[in-house]
C-alpha cells in the first residue's frame, strides 16, 4: 500500500475529482485504505463542452475500473464565468483561481450535505501545477459557507432536486433542517508517500486522455 490515510471524521467521503488524471493515484490509495468516497465531478470551468465531456468519461472510466460511485453535477459555465467575473486576466494559481476552486468546492459542500456526507477532500492540489494551500482554503471556505447557509436557514436541502436543478433549494429559516450538518474538509496532500509518481504511471497504465491546459478559457489564452 503506497500511503495509509485517515479522514479526519468518520462517515462517507465525497471526493471532488477535477479529471481521470488527478484522480487515479488519489482513488487507488483510497480504496487501497478501505475507503469508499463518491467521486463528485463539478467542474463548470471546463470549456468547451466537448472537452467537459471527454474529461468526465474519463473519470467515469477509471471509477467503472475500481467500482466507485461517480456523480456529475450540473455543467453550468455561465454561473461559473460570473463567479471570476473582474478576475479574467488574473495568471494560474492567482484570485481567479481561488474563486474558481471556491466556486467547486462550494457546490460539493451543498452537495454533501445535502446527501449526508460527513468529509468533503478533493483531487484538485494532486497537480504540482496547483497550490496546496490555495486548494485546501478554497475547501476550508466552502464548508464553512454551507455551515452558515444551514445555520441561517438560507438553505434547505433537497435531494431530490439536486444535482439537476441546482445544488440546494432556497428556503425560509423555519424551514431549515437541523438534522443536517456541513461536511469536514479534509486537507490531505495527495501528492505525497509516492501519490505523485504513481499519478504518471497510472496515466500510462490507464492511457488516459491527459490534457495539456488546467480548463477554463483563460487558461488555454496563457
Ligand atoms: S486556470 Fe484552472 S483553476 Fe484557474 S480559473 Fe482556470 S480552470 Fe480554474
Amino acid at each position: 500500500m503506497a500511503l495509509i490515510v485517515n479522514p479526519p471524521v468518520s462517515g462517507k467521503i465525497l471526493l471532488h475529482s477535477c479529471c481521470a488524471p488527478c484522480s487515479g493515484a488519489v482513488l487507488e490509495c483510497m480504496v487501497q485504505n478501505g475507503l469508499h468516497p463518491t467521486v463528485f465531478f463539478s467542474n463548470s470551468n471546463i470549456v468547451p463542452p466537448g472537452e467537459y465531456g471527454l474529461r468526465r468519461s474519463e473519470l467515469r472510466r477509471y471509477c467503472e475500473y475500481l467500482g466507485v460511485e461517480a456523480v456529475d453535477d450540473e455543467y453550468d459555465h455561465a454561473a461559473w464565468l460570473s463567479s471570476v467575473r473582474g478576475l479574467e486576466n488574473e495568471p494560474e494559481r492567482g484570485a481567479r483561481c481561488s474563486a474558481c476552486f471556491r466556486f467547486r468546492l462550494l457546490r460539493s459542500a451543498r452537495y454533501a450535505a445535502a446527501h449526508g456526507f460527513a468529509v468533503l477532500t478533493t483531487t484538485l492540489a494532486s497537480s504540482r501545477w496547483k497550490d496546496l494551500e490555495q486548494v485546501n482554503e478554497a475547501g476550508e471556505q466552502a464548508c464553512a459557507m454551507v455551515a452558515e447557509e444551514l445555520r441561517a436557514g438560507i438553505l434547505r436541502p433537497d435531494s431530490a432536486a439536486f444535482p439537476d436543478n441546482g445544488p440546494l433549494m432556497p428556503a425560509s429559516a423555519h424551514e431549515a433542517s437541523s438534522s443536517v450538518s456541513a461536511p469536514v474538509f479534509w486537507p490531505m496532500n495527495w501528492r505525497k508517500g509516492g501519490l505523485q509518481p504513481r499519478r504518471g504511471e497510472i496515466i500510462r497504465e490507464q492511457n488516459f486522455y491527459n490534457q495539456t491546459w488546467c480548463g477554463c478559457e483563460f487558461s488555454r489564452r496563457e
